[in-house]
């Protein structure tokens, strides 16, 4: 242990051998310890509420001769608009059964890269181009908002829902196809609207998605599993993803990211009164 002069107020602290950071108990300035003295580096506003100060996870901080270290970090409210099948990586303590219920189909998006082409008569590629009887979702043009008027490379975003099997065994089949076996797929299906496409690719990029998207199995729209996920825990982590609807599309996650705004409001500024007011 040894005596230190706080840069700002000129209080003694006491500080130990390994302490890196310390709050001056007298002013709340924030400091670092440093070989030969102390080196200011934030204040702490009116009472000992931080202002610009940023701790890292695992640091120690002394406070009023007490070393602390910070394990984790709280918030008054949390929005969580990730899928719900994260929660067990990020919060395993919290009750997450009703996952087993929630079942995500995979997904491979393709991104290929092209030299403009002659996409023939009618209409040019639009931001979202669905092909007639094609095997997917299409793709999408992702460069479409591109301010250049002659962009010289395309980049089109090709969707592909894997829903013939259960998921678990779509997930087998996806990861055992090469990239070759990929890639022709994608092309017999891009062939369809665009049938000389392939003189004018240069890369394709394929990328599985083992959960992309939810998917209403029987009982899950009405049932248990879906009604515990929307609850918030302790009211202050609120949860906002399509999936708590069972089905993924825009609606959903607006309506839940509405809900939970809408709980945030109801803790902070309007404490007590309705938000949808
Ligand atoms: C090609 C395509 C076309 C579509 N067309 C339509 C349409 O016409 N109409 C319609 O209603 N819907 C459409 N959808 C569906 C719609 O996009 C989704 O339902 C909607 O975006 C879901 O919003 P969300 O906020 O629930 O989830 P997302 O928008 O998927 O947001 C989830 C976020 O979580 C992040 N995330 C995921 N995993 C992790 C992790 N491990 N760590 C950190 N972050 C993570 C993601 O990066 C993402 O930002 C379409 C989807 C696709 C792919």
């Amino acid at each position: 242990m040894k005596q230190r002069i706080c840069t700002k107020c000129t209080n003694q602290i006491s500080v130990n051998d390994n302490d890196t950071f310390v709050a001056c108990p007298k002013c709340f300035s924030y400091q670092e310890v440093t070989e030969d003295g102390m080196k200011f580096l934030s204040s702490f506003k009116n009472s000992n509420r931080p202002k610009e100060v940023c701790f890292e996870l695992g640091q120690s901080i002394r406070v009023n001769g007490r070393t602390y270290t910070i394990t984790g970090i709280t918030q008054r409210n949390v929005i969580w608009a990730v899928p719900q099948m994260l929660r067990p990586y990020v919060m395993p303590q919290q009750k997450s059964d009703f996952l087993k219920d929630f079942s995500y189909s995979p997904w491979m998006v393709a991104n290929i890269q092209t030299k403009p082409f002659d996409t023939g008569r009618g209409q040019a590629p639009s931001w979202d181009n669905v092909i007639y009887e094609g095997n997917g979702l299409g793709y999408v043009l992702s460069n479409h908002q591109e301010l250049a008027q002659y962009p010289k490379t395309w980049q089109l975003t090709y969707y592909k829902p894997l829903a013939d099997l259960e998921p678990a065994e779509e997930r087998k089949r996806a990861i055992a196809k090469t990239h070759e076996e990929w890639k022709n797929e994608v092309l017999n299906d891009l062939r369809k609207a665009h049938p000389k496409i392939e003189e004018s690719i240069l890369k394709i990029d394929i990328k599985l998605w083992g959960h992309a998207m939810i998917r209403p199995i029987i009982g899950f729209i009405h049932g248990q599993a879906r009604h515990e996920a929307q609850q918030s825990l302790n009211n202050k982590i609120h949860f906002a993803h399509s999936d708590l609807s069972g089905v993924s599309i825009f609606e959903e996650a607006f309506f839940y990211g509405y809900e939970a705004a809408g709980k945030v409001i109801s803790n902070t500024h309007h404490k007590g009164t309705n938000y949808h007011g």
